[in-house]
């Protein structure tokens, strides 16, 4: 078996088996770019390595060093020669891209007589020791597991003994100082001496760089992300360029375009004698790329039509990887860029525009979970406010909280229900459980393609990178900027769009969706051959729905219109009366406040379709917490007995105790309420029709959509039938009016959706209620279930994802597939639906749309995303 191809190697060879990286480099390497030459270890030498209990397969030793002397007559270089030494890089690439999750390392190959070789070569002793110890730091960090601190700490000294300010003023005779006590530290904490063999470094760091898969980072990443586990990383090995050779050397990372707005311009930053990791570690502040173009007039013109070729290619914005070696250009990394929601959206339009793609391309270019970003709330642009300070607009969004200086502490206090915003120096890695806590981020140091800034991109999160304004004391906890000082736990108002902080909270206002975003969703609409509708049950949301471009409303529920603080005490009436007098007199009551909403809701939406669900939660939520009447009567009955208050309260107890239930989620509730109180649902459908009816009167269309809640046998669909069709054909005669309308049921339970094709005889729709199916066919109660153990399931991968978030295709889908399919069977017109949480989510909205499903119904924010998503679908 093969585990070792030449970058040349192989006509096609996807990212599964070379990974992401490697494939890329290959691929480049094919259309004739400057990139470096090399090999890659495959994914599959991985998987063995992992199936093997960390042992490498047999003949992968064999192929390496067969690659390694292919690589060494291509170059003309040796490993390990004092003469010409070849030094190559060791790195990780994983089919997704994990972006500093992974380990590398460079200069591979050095060793107390390479290096003077190099010296001697390059006729440049200060470059060669400078990557000797480089090397040294980074094997050792990756391979040997030495902290950095040790090396860091005696660069400070060499800095501070010597009064030097900047690393480039260390030299030749100061390096080799340092690079003896180097070594003296790898011997003080590990138990073996810093190995100079390079084929043993090699292999070495092949290893570690395979165990990298598996680093707690590493396995957040994949987590947060949803990558597979069972994938593992390839290793590349490539030979060395330097960007630290002078002044006429560097190395810089490049957008094609800009990631966090879009704009088709080159975006970037770059630093001069720098090596690599410099520019992503954010240790040293970066130029932006444009003044590339006064630095190294040649280089910059290579590297803009070189950025044009590959987005040509690769049909997408690319996130590009280069040094400059003495004038030369070599390109070492290209990847699909991660961007904001605007950019991406502003990507799409424009690279249709420009007829790099059409349409229907564009339209899966951009990731419908990331749509949210867009629809968040933004600063309010007249507070007024003067800013305390501006750093670099990394990641727009605005978000409000406490200052906090600590990744641990951020992940703390954001589990406390706390909002916070991580301020820090610089971030590594191993911050990143910080950074997915916090609302936001802000570091002192660092670019636009720093750590932070990256990261924070890919998820949204607002961020701003490189305000060197701001002083950071770590020890005492505040930063000061200008006069004003914030300490830990005050709170700023970040623009991430910006880069302005404030002091203090600042309003903020509703989003709206830009030209280009509208654009957008008008090609998703003409593409997708599925509804959209929304989640809403007021007025404001059925207006949002509609401004997001909702078809309709897909699931009202009544019971919010109940819990409205000013009609609680007559819904209470109602379930407290004893007599059916006392009953129908607050319902009396209920019914114009009901009749009103719908009017409202009737009006908005203008004839769109509205699916209303007759009462669904058990009666109980309406009444008071059981422990605090209680308490109230307790204290009442000793401080005064004969209060009116008291047996009022004492009744309620009684009725609360009366309703409790030991299982309400599997109670009375849904169409088993209108079995035994038929008042509250004939109630709720006069409401409906009379509210038609008055609409109707004003020209507008009214299609009522009277849906039935939890039923489990065809035969309580039966009887509420009848109950609709009673009343509508009273309202009828009462305002002379002809309704049309519609008669149908959720399906939320495994019975009904087995027997689909009884209920659909009593059904003009089928709503899949996946919230409750999941519940009843998991058998979990989600309240509990996602506090107590649905959390361990899924980070011990017992589950593969929360199934709640995303439908649990192989169970609950299956109940869903067949209750369409026996629905359709009794039905063919029969119209189906979905209504849960998972109707906004796009893995669950392909699922629908594979079944032949009408429409999804999701909350009005989610519209947006779900219309893109079905469009996906779709294409
Ligand atoms: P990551 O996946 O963390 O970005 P990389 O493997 O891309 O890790 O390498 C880290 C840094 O080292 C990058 O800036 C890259 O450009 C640089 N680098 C990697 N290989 C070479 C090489 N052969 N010559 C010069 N620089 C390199
Ligand atoms: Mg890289
Ligand atoms: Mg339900």
């Amino acid at each position: 078996k093969t585990f070792v191809f030449m970058f040349d190697q192989l006509k096609h060879a996807g990212k599964e088996l070379l990974g992401g990286k490697g494939a890329n480099l290959a691929e480049m390497t094919k259309i004739g770019l400057p990139v470096p030459y090399g090999f890659t270890i495959t994914t599959d030498t991985c998987r063995s390595y992992y199936d093997s209990g960390q042992q490498l397969p047999e003949e992968v030793e064999g192929q390496v060093l067969d690659a390694l002397k292919k690589l060494e007559e291509t170059t003309g270089k040796e490993l390990g020669s004092p003469s010409n030494p070849l030094l190559v890089s060791v790195r990780s690439g994983a089919v997704h891209s994990m972006p500093g999750m992974m380990d590398t390392v460079l200069n591979l190959g050095m060793n107390d007589d390479t290096v003077k070789g190099m010296a001697e070569l390059t006729g440049n002793p200060r470059f060669a020791y400078d990557s000797y110890r480089r090397f040294i730091q980074m094997f050792s960090n990756v391979v040997l597991k030495v902290d950095h601190y040790h090396f860091e700490q005696r660069l400070e000294n060499a800095r501070t003994e010597n009064g030097y300010t900047s690393d480039t003023q260390i030299t030749a005779e100061d390096w080799k100082g340092i690079i003896e006590d180097f070594k003296s530290i790898v011997s003080a904490q590990t138990d073996r001496t810093f190995p100079e063999d390079p084929k043993e470094q090699l292999f070495l760091t092949i290893r570690a760089v395979f165990d990298s898969w598996n680093n707690q980072r590493a396995v957040l990443y994949r987590r947060l992300n949803q990558i597979p586990g069972h994938l593992g990383t390839a290793v590349n090995v490539q030979s060395m360029v330097f960007g630290n050779m002078g002044e006429d050397s560097g190395t810089g990372v490049a957008f094609t375009r800009n990631p966090s707005t879009g704009e088709a311009k080159l975006y970037g930053e770059y630093l001069i004698n720098a090596q690599g990791e410099d520019v992503v570690a954010g240790i040293r502040t970066p130029q932006p790329i444009a003044s590339l173009e006064d630095d190294m007039q040649e280089v910059y013109q290579q590297l803009e039509d070189t950025c044009n070729l590959l987005e040509n290619h690769y049909k997408d914005m690319q996130d590009i990887e280069f040094t400059v070696e003495r004038g030369n250009l070599y390109i070492l990394q290209t990847r699909t860029g991660k961007r904001t929601a605007q950019a991406a959206i502003r990507i799409a339009v424009e690279m249709v525009r420009e007829q790099i793609m059409d349409n229907r391309e564009a339209l899966l270019r951009v990731d419908p979970d990331q749509l949210h970003q867009l629809l968040h709330h933004r600063i309010d642009p007249v507070h007024g406010r003067p800013q305390i300070a501006t750093g670099l607009p990394a990641s727009p969004g605005a978000a409000s909280g406490q200052v906090v200086f600590d990744a641990d502490e951020a992940e703390e206090l954001a589990g406390k229900g706390k909002k916070v915003i991580l301020v820090r120096p610089d971030t590594t890695p191993d911050d990143i459980h910080g950074i997915v806590a916090a609302q936001a981020v802000v570091t002192s140091r660092g670019g636009m393609t720093s750590h932070a800034a990256v990261v924070a991109r890919g998820m949204g999160k607002a961020c701003i990178c490189g305000c060197d304004s701001i002083k950071i004391d770590l020890e005492t906890e505040q930063f000061t900027t200008g006069s004003v000082t914030i300490k830990h736990g005050d709170l700023i108002t970040i623009d991430g769009g910006t880069g302005e902080i404030f002091d203090g909270a600042i309003p903020m206002i509703e989003p709206e969706l830009s030209d280009e975003f509208q654009l957008l969703l008008q090609w998703a609409d003409e593409e997708a051959q599925m509804g959209v509708r929304a989640n809403a049950d007021n007025p404001v949301d059925a207006a949002k729905a509609l401004e997001f471009g909702a078809d309709g409303i897909g699931l009202c529920r009544t019971e919010h219109m109940f819990m409205d603080a000013s009609r609680l005490p007559t819904v209470q009436d109602m379930i407290l009366s004893e007599t059916n007098m006392e009953r129908n007199e607050a319902l009396d009551k209920l019914l114009p406040m009901q009749q009103e909403d719908y009017e409202k809701i009737f009006e908005v939406m203008q004839g769109h379709p509205i699916t209303i669900r007759l009462l669904d939660p058990p009666l109980h939520e309406f009444l008071p917490d059981k422990e605090e009447l209680l308490v109230d009567v307790t204290r009442l009955s000793c401080t005064n007995p004969d209060a009116e208050e008291l047996q009022t309260k004492k009744n309620m107890l009684r009725k609360v105790r009366l309703l409790e239930e030991s299982n309400p989620m599997l109670g009375h509730r849904g169409c088993r309420l209108g079995m035994i109180h038929p008042e509250i649902y004939e109630m709720q459908v006069r409401a409906v029709f009379q509210a038609a009816a008055n609409v109707m009167k004003k020209g507008i269309t009214v299609i009522p959509e009277i849906m039935i809640p939890l039923i489990s046998h065809v035969n309580e669909l039966k009887d509420m039938r009848r109950l609709v069709l009673n009343i509508s054909r009273q309202v009828e005669e009462q305002e002379g009016e002809e309704f049309q309308f519609l008669i149908g049921t959720m399906i939320e339970t495994p019975r009904a959706a087995l027997t689909a094709d009884q209920v659909a005889q009593e059904s003009d729709f089928f709503s899949f209620g996946t919230n409750d199916l999941t519940q009843t066919t998991f058998g979990f109660s989600r309240d509990d279930a996602e506090g107590k153990f649905l959390h361990h399931y899924v980070e011990n991968d017992v589950l593969p994802q929360n199934p709640f978030v995303s439908l649990d295709q192989d169970g609950v889908g299956k109940l869903v597939e067949s209750g369409v399919k026996l629905g359709r069977q009794t039905k063919p017109s029969l119209k189906t639906g979905i209504c849960g949480e998972h109707g906004g989510e796009k893995t669950s909205i392909q699922f629908c749309f594979n079944l032949g499903m009408d429409y999804v119904s999701c909350s009005p924010f989610r519209v947006p995303s779900a219309r893109l998503a079905a469009a996906q679908a779709s294409v």
